[in-house]
């Protein structure tokens, strides 16, 4: 009961890429880039076992950013030629890449970071795509000129990874949204079924292979950054942009949903959309450096629970955790494990 699980990114090493950064430098190239991406993914498989979550992921250590590690393998994406453009319903603003052509795949995306995480814990593991509506709100589209069309056209790409991923021995795909909650009336007429295509067949693969696989869909507010710190104090006293999308996601075949919670001014009471769901729930800031008490993740637990089964509650963050401090970030893994074994002695489950 009670599973743990990080939404996503870890803070990189300051021997791997720069720190504090969303779209940081790499420190190395080559062999050398390949070899300290997998020795990060390592040290954070260790700190997840360590701090005790239930749910490992590789802490998107070998990605730059979380859209832009996916479209680095795609045919018809140009990187050499980034332009800035306003994302989010502009935001803020990104350098980036340019889609010129039909997108194809030019290989596997990760296979080798999904691989090396499965061979190194016998824990559960998620791994993380950016979502095709999000993919389309962060690459300048110079050739559909239709954001369906480009949405479907990735959302394939996105199945191949993910039918492969499974096949590497994921246990569950979680697709980052945050697009989701920008766009909310698009999001529920053609977001949720292009995610819908992007998770096509896994659940198949997973039966096939004697191996359950899950899908999972993260719809947040964003990174602890200046411009989605300012954007949220413009959403009011209640932030009501799930209650558009949660009906389309109840309705849909992803198993899965991960939304924001703590510190957020979002109703509780909206979890109660995602009847059917298991709900990933943010108990963890990842918008301040001051770490949380035990007590405040069980309190935040026993909230979600007036409205979400106990079976179906997962402790998560409420987003990566990538332009945190080391140690900040480690703290906050202790103590979401920590809030979610006290919630289940003040729940009796075990
Ligand atoms: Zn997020």
């Amino acid at each position: 009961m009670f599973d743990t699980a990080i939404a996503g990114s870890l803070p990189k090493p300051a021997w791997l890429a720069e720190t504090g950064k969303l779209w940081p430098k790499w420190q190395a190239d080559g062999a050398d880039l390949a070899q300290a991406k997998l020795d990060a993914t390592l040290l954070w498989i260790k700190a997840q076992e360590d701090a005790g979550l239930s749910v490992i992921g590789d802490g998107e250590q070998s990605r730059q950013h979380f859209v832009h590690g996916f479209l680095e393998q795609v045919a018809g994406i140009d990187f050499e030629h980034k332009v800035e453009m306003g994302i989010r319903n502009d935001r803020s603003k990104a350098m980036v890449p340019q889609g010129v052509a039909a997108p194809s795949l030019t290989g596997r995306v990760h296979a080798a970071e999904a691989r090396f995480l499965r061979a190194h814990t016998t824990h559960r593991i998620k791994f993380t795509l950016p979502g095709p509506m999000t993919i389309v709100d962060t690459v300048a589209d110079r050739f559909y000129g239709d954001k369906v069309k480009l949405a479907f056209a990735f959302a394939e790409l996105l199945n191949q990874e993910a039918l492969a991923l499974q096949a590497d021995g994921v246990d569950i795909i979680q697709f980052d949204e945050p697009a989701f909650n920008v766009y909310m009336a698009e999001a529920a007429d053609w977001g949720v079924k292009a995610l819908e295509r992007a998770a096509q067949g896994l659940h198949e693969a997973g039966a096939a292979s004697g191996r359950p696989c899950r899908t999972a869909v993260h719809i947040c507010y964003g990174y602890g950054i200046a411009a989605n710190i300012a954007w949220k104090k413009t959403l009011g006293e209640q932030w009501r942009q799930y209650e558009q999308v949660f009906p389309a996601l109840a309705a849909s075949s992803i198993d899965q949903v991960s939304l924001e919670c703590i510190h957020s001014q979002v109703p509780a009471e909206l979890m109660a959309l995602l009847a059917g769901k298991d709900v990933m729930v943010g108990v963890i800031d990842v918008a301040s450096d001051q770490v949380e008490t035990p007590e405040e993740v069980a309190d935040t637990i026993a909230r979600a629970l007036q409205f979400v089964p106990k079976e179906r509650l997962i402790a998560c963050t409420n987003c990566g955790l990538a332009p945190m401090s080391r140690a900040v970030a480690e703290a906050k893994l202790a103590a979401l494990a920590q809030g979610a074994a006290l919630a289940r002695r003040r729940h009796g489950v075990t």
